[in-house]
């Protein structure tokens, strides 16, 4: 049974109930490999502070620009129609361009399912990596950060655009720790195509300054003849 039409465009694409269990279960088995990982890394974290914080950071940068990426990649090809990502993930940041309040709409299983379910195998390989050798520790709890910011990535888009978010969240926001209303704004003004990540935003100045989603786009255009789609706007 469908729980909600969508509307796209000139096509409607349905949230199925079978969709919404299959993130209902992505959410918990995440959830579970999370805990996991977190009761495998404690152990390691007094005696290893600064390479573990080291390694929360670099999977909390690589989450900033897996998001950017992802989210520029589902703005700029494809269809809601393509198979698999189409109703999954690319309809729904074209949905958001075209109707960016009902992104609030979204409760906690369609806000975070199918992040969850692109970071069950990640999560799962972190789990086979050992929390004593130090190259393994980083590596492990890196990509232990790094899902759980990919995870938490539409969640914090989601209070970037909520007016009164939790007191807690406003000073994360504020201190700049993670995606700030104001900051992400400046993806949702024209030319729309640019402040693609979304998770902290911090590195939407450097890959800007270096026009590096631009170039890219000029090169797939002139490899392939085709330029990017024009939904996206
Ligand atoms: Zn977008
Ligand atoms: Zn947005």
């Amino acid at each position: 049974m469908d729980i909600r039409e969508r509307q796209n465009h000139t096509a409607a694409i349905t949230y199925s109930q079978r969709q919404r269990s299959i993130e209902r279960i992505a959410v918990l088995a995440y959830g579970a490999c999370i805990v996991a990982l977190a009761v495998q890394i404690a152990p390691e974290v007094a005696p290893r502070i600064p390479l573990v914080a080291g390694a929360i950071l670099a999977g909390y940068l690589a989450a900033d620009l897996l998001a950017g990426i992802v989210h520029w990649l589902a703005d700029t090809y494809g269809s809601p129609h393509t198979p698999l990502v189409g109703p999954t993930l690319i309809y729904g940041f074209r949905e958001h361009h075209d109707a960016p309040e009902k992104i609030l709409q979204h409760d906690f299983v369609e806000t975070n399912g199918a992040a969850a379910a692109a970071a069950i195998p990640v999560a799962a390989l972190a789990l086979t990596l050992s929390a004593t050798a130090p190259a393994a520790l980083f590596m492990k709890t890196a990509l232990a950060a790094l899902t759980l910011a990919v995870v938490a990535t539409n969640q914090l888009h989601k209070w970037a655009h909520t007016t009164h978010p939790p007191t807690a969240v406003r000073v994360l926001q504020r201190l700049r720790l993670i995606l700030r209303p104001e900051a992400h704004a400046r993806h949702h003004t024209t030319p729309f195509r640019t402040h693609y990540c979304i998770t902290t935003g911090w590195l939407n100045g450097p890959l800007e300054r270096l026009r590096v989603f631009a170039e890219v786009e000029k090169a797939v255009a002139v490899l392939t003849k085709r330029n990017r789609s024009p939904t996206a706007t």
